[in-house]
């Protein structure tokens, strides 16, 4: 089929990213552990299963399942030994000055404001669980963009709830107050990005 005229189902793409993420071993679990990490401090009443809700509305996103899309598949590749000379050795080794990964996680974070940019570049330095675990190489796996793609997730889901916890402040709340279904807000920085 000609690609130009056959857009693919946004329940096509976000199964896709799913199976991406299960593929390559990370679960929402281990996304919302950094996210608890990140925000905790700052939430009071803040659990695991609020963290699994916002990185779940993350993935929902397009701009992050595209990137996630675009980074597994060249992580995939290279591992494969797909990619041509002298990409294959530069994303096969990951190589330090490349640098395309982090922007490509960089850029999925964009819409998430500003605490979501700076979560990413704290986690890029700070490598914070399952993201540590990426960015120790063993045996022949390539995760040259999942570490970015997972900071940039983890970002994402924690501006969400940062922004979250200052609606919740002004109606006299904390996230004590709410099971996990409910902190979805109605008008948050979230509802932009679709
Ligand atoms: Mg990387």
């Amino acid at each position: 089929m000609d690609g130009r005229n056959f857009r693919v189902h946004s329940d096509e793409v976000t199964k896709a990213t799913y199976e991406a993420l299960e593929r390559r071993g990370v679960t929402k679990q281990d996304i919302a552990d950094i996210v608890l990490e990140m925000q905790r401090p700052y939430n009071e009443g803040l659990t695991i299963e609020h963290c699994v809700e916002s990185v779940e509305s993350v993935l929902k996103k397009r701009e992050l399942q595209h990137a996630i899309l675009v980074g597994v598949e060249m992580d995939e590749l290279a591992e494969q030994g797909k990619l041509s000379r002298p990409l294959q050795q530069i994303v096969g080794s990951d190589e330090g000055l490349f640098g395309v990964d982090e922007m490509i996680g960089l850029g999925a974070v964009l819409t998430y404001g500003s605490i979501a940019v700076t979560t990413f570049g704290h986690l890029d330095k700070n490598k914070i669980g399952i993201i540590r675990k990426l960015d120790t190489k063993i045996g022949g796996q390539v995760h040259t963009f999942l570490d970015d793609l997972i900071a940039s997730i983890a970002a994402c889901a924690s501006s969400r709830i940062a922004h979250r916890t200052r609606d919740l402040e002004e109606q006299g709340k904390t996230f004590e107050d709410l099971k996990p279904s409910e902190t979805a807000p109605e008008n948050d920085i979230d509802g932009a990005t679709t």
